[in-house]
Parts: structure tokens; sequence; C-alpha cells
């Protein structure tokens, strides 16, 4: 056959393998079972859930874990005190007077309401670790950490990049010590911060103005640059060597927030 000077214009690369790109599926549902059980601070049932999308503006585009009674919606057990089995003695609870910034009938209520309709399936690692991998998670977006197994917990920030949490238990008598290791222990004053921080515990404290930092904390990274959870990761519990973190009161009840003026420790104590 006779040759010709024709060019042929072909693909740059076409003749090369491109590598496959996996494309991972939205999944059906928006979220998915981590426990179901009783709860371990009363044994009432309990029932852990993690979202996947959020539009909460400080922590970022976090996965979210709901810990709720599985038997009643949240606003039913807050008014009834019912609430206990997920939150515990938390002076912050609206049923003791307290200032809970969580509003209940949003998110919790909607995320109970999809529960009890059957929205999530059970948590199965083969089937779901893909979506938390690669992943930052927030562990109680309401409701405490400590309420649920510590292996719930541990599984889970095992496939994450990276968490925040925070426990209001670590006077409670069931409190499992794991839990801090993961959560930040939340204190009520600078002197309960002191008492928990000479535990090895790193603790966040919601302060008054005026109460002052501790050489040991600083304020929380939200206030102070504006960056958001997922970027700053600090609130992660004792398994970081790092300094306590404390945040003034906010919210439309930060008010209701008190330090007793026993538990202020004296001024030349505090930075
Ligand atoms: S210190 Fe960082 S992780 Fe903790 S609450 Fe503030 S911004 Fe979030």
């Amino acid at each position: 056959m006779k040759k010709t000077n024709r060019t042929t214009t072909r693909r740059l690369g076409a003749g090369k393998k491109r590598p496959i790109k996996k494309r991972i599926l939205k999944p059906k549902f928006s979220g998915v079972i981590l426990y179901q059980g009783p709860s371990l601070l009363d044994g009432a049932p309990i029932v852990v859930i993690l979202t996947f999308s959020t539009d909460n503006a400080k922590t970022g585009d976090m996965l979210q874990t709901w810990i709720l009674r599985a038997d009643m919606p949240p606003t039913v057990a807050i008014k009834s005190g019912d609430d206990s089995s997920v939150c515990g003695a938390c002076i912050h609870r609206h049923h003791s007077g307290g200032a809970c910034y969580v509003v209940a009938g949003h998110a919790p209520l909607s995320i109970w309401g999809c529960f009890s309709r059957g929205g999530y399936p059970v948590f199965n690692p083969e089937k779901h670790a893909h979506l938390i991998t690669g992943r930052a998670v927030r562990l109680g977006a309401y409701g405490d950490p400590a309420a649920a197994p510590f292996k719930t917990w541990e599984n889970i920030t095992a496939l994450a990049t990276h968490w925040t949490g925070y426990t209001h238990q670590a006077a409670h008598k069931n409190f499992d010590p794991r839990i801090a290791g993961l959560c930040m222990v939340s204190a009520d004053s600078p002197r309960q911060a002191l008492k928990y921080q000479n535990k090895g515990f790193r603790t966040f404290r919601v302060a008054m103005e005026g109460d002052g930092l501790l050489d040991s904390e600083i304020e929380c990274l939200n206030t102070t640059t504006g960056v958001e959870c997922i970027t700053c990761g600090l609130c992660d519990g004792a398994r970081r060597d790092a300094d306590s973190i404390a945040i003034e009161a906010h919210g439309s009840r930060a008010n209701r927030f008190k330090t007793s003026r026993a538990d202020l420790i004296p001024a030349l104590a505090i930075a």
C-alpha cells in the first residue's frame, strides 16, 4: 500500500491507561445508628446516631453524632427530666434551670423523628466505613458521649481523621475515664477545671466575663480567630498534650450561666 504524508491527529495520552476513579455514591440515608441499648448513666434506652451533613457554622462540615432517648422525643425528655439518661446530671439541663444552648426542637427532634420512622440503618463497617473515613467527627452534637459505651467512640474515631467531644460526666459513678482520652472534660468553674486538670484531664470551661483564664487554659480559637472546629481540632481530649480550653458563655441563655462565688479562685491564681 502506498504511504501518504497525511498527518493524523491523535489525542495525547490516548493509549495510556487512566486511573479508575472510584465514585463514592451518595447514600440514600442521611445517617447511621452507631449504638442502641441501655444508657451507661441510668440504664434507660438510648440511641446514638451519626449524621453526614450539617450547617453548623462553628464546627464546619463535621460528621455529627446525636445521643438521644430511643423511646421518646428529645423535647419530651427535656421537659420530663428523662434527658438525664443522655445528659447525666449536667447543670446546664433546662430541667435543672440550666442554660444548655442546644435547641432540642430543631435538629435533635427531626433526627429522632427519622429514627422512629426507621430512617437510619445500623452502622455496618463493611458497608458504611467509607462514609466516615477521611472526615472529622463531632462526638455529641446533642447528649453526652459518656452515656454510650467507649467502644462506640473508639470505632468511629479510628476511622475519622480527627474529632472533637465534650463530657460533663467526669464525676458520675459510671464514668469510663477512657472517654476523657477522646473528649474534653467540661468544667463549670475555674476551681473545678483545676481539679480535673490535676487528674490528667483536659478541660473545656464555659466562663463568665471576669472569670479570667487559668495558666493552663487558652481561649477557644473560634472566638479569638474565627477558625472552625474542623480546622482547629484542639478539643479532642487528653490524648493530646495541649492546653485546656475556655470560652465565654454565649447564646440566648448566656445570662443563665453562673460561676458560683465559692467556686471562683483567688485572682492571683488567674492569668
Ligand atoms: S478550641 Fe477549637 S475545637 Fe475547641 S471549640 Fe474552639 S474552635 Fe472548636
